[in-house]
């Protein structure tokens, strides 16, 4: 029998069938629901796909208890609920590995995090997460194509750095920025993906169906991999670091949230919402206390500091440009210097961010200098970014000008 569901899983999946019902599309959530493990073969063709990528690196004997604690573990991630009816199975797995990452490195750290949150997905257009005190528990929530937006343009990103190989035959990236715009304009088919991936997220709301991640060779995955997940890491860290800090009120929040959404059509700018914003202040904390749990996540699994910070600083370029593009295609123009009451803006996040890197490592033992060539890295790709924007930008105004208006998931 199911075990009875909480306060915080009844809220998430009232507000996900408030949104799903205003946007359209709760018949994507019947009966005949697709599931990431529904295909046996495409299950067991997977599998093998990953032994294979291995099978030169481990003797027959490892390889077969390999595929003997991958199969149990999807086996155990098939079996696993869902908190509600309305969360995709991978989307789940994927929070839940994010967590769990997160709340390793903590532990490493010493840091102390009270209770696991639920994790949620709603199609709210947030470019950050959000968490709230539920009842008894934390319910942190995503944009329900936050994280596959960040896989797409990380893609890009990555077969756009001009590739180099060490003397040991070892990969790596360049990230000298007159060969990135060289490949830029050699490339037109990466601007044109690009500029599909953000229209898709800003017009349709859906990057992920309308532009399915490609499928890349090596080393181009792994980078790829590297980078989405440093920033994804960096998104649930930063949801961790408020419920770190303590920045949640304990009572009184969920007849305020239902309040709010039974007024309004969007889960948006409701003044009891506004109410739940916190100050600039603790978004700042946050993110410093981010930073320090993403870095370790990723120094343990074996990456340097540059590689565990280069998502940081991306993560908030990604959202520059959901920003950016929402006001352009609305308004004809850019916000001023994105701020809001509740949000700095992303060049001040990127400042405090990087400011923090130099303190985190200086912590460390190491000299201030050591902050110097992952700031750089993530600047390349920044000024990257900033590049492809460029091509985009009139397409955007020319939206604008026809009167096109952007996905009803925008707050
Ligand atoms: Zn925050």
């Amino acid at each position: 029998m199911a075990a009875p569901r909480s306060e915080g899983q009844l809220l998430l999946e009232f507000l996900q069938q408030k949104m799903y019902s205003h946007l359209g599309r709760l018949d994507e959530f019947g009966p005949q629901q697709s599931d990431v493990f529904d295909d046996e073969k495409e299950v067991a063709r997977s599998i093998e796909e990953m032994l294979a990528k291995r099978a030169a690196l481990v003797t027959p004997e490892e390889l077969a208890t390999l595929r003997t604690s991958l199969t149990a573990k999807i086996q155990r991630d098939r079996a696993m609920d869902l908190p509600t009816r309305f969360e995709r199975r991978d989307d789940y797995l994927w929070m839940r590995y994010l967590a769990d990452e997160i709340e390793a490195a903590a532990q490493d750290l010493g840091m102390r995090i009270p209770v696991r949150p639920l994790l949620g997905t709603l199609p709210t257009g947030w470019p950050n997460g959000q968490s709230r005190w539920v009842g008894a528990e934390y319910i942190v929530m995503f944009d329900s194509e936050l994280f596959g937006f960040g896989l797409l343009l990380s893609q890009v990103v990555v077969l756009l750095m001009p590739l180099t190989r060490g003397n040991k035959g070892q990969f790596s990236f360049s990230n000298d920025l007159s060969k990135i715009e060289a490949s830029i304009d050699e490339k037109p088919e990466l601007v044109q993906r690009f500029c599909e991936v953000v229209l898709a997220y800003l017009m349709r709301g859906a990057p992920s169906a309308l532009t399915p991640p490609y499928e890349l060779e090596e080393p181009y995955n792994s980078m790829a991999e590297v980078l989405h997940r440093s920033m994804a890491l960096f998104l649930m860290a930063h949801e961790y670091g408020h419920i770190i800090l303590g920045h949640h009120p304990n009572t009184g929040q969920l007849q305020g949230l239902f309040n709010s959404v039974l007024a309004t059509s969007a889960l948006d700018s409701s003044g009891e919402q506004k109410e739940m914003f916190r100050s600039w202040f603790q978004e700042h904390e946050a993110d410093a206390r981010a930073l320090t749990l993403t870095i370790r996540a990723m120094q343990l699994k074996g990456h340097d500091v540059a590689f565990s910070y280069w998502g940081v600083d991306f993560f908030l370029s990604c959202i520059d440009i959901i920003e950016k593009g929402v006001a352009l295609v609305r308004a004809g123009e850019e916000s001023v210097n994105g701020s809001s009451d509740t949000h700095p803006s992303t060049q001040l996040r990127r400042g405090i961010v990087r400011d923090t890197l130099r303190g985190v490592l200086r912590r460390n033992g190491l000299s201030e200098g050591a902050a110097e060539a992952p700031i750089e890295l993530g600047s390349c790709l920044e000024k990257t970014i900033a590049k492809l924007w460029a091509r985009l930008r009139p397409v955007l105004v020319g939206l604008h000008k026809e009167g096109r208006t952007v996905s009803p998931i925008w707050p």
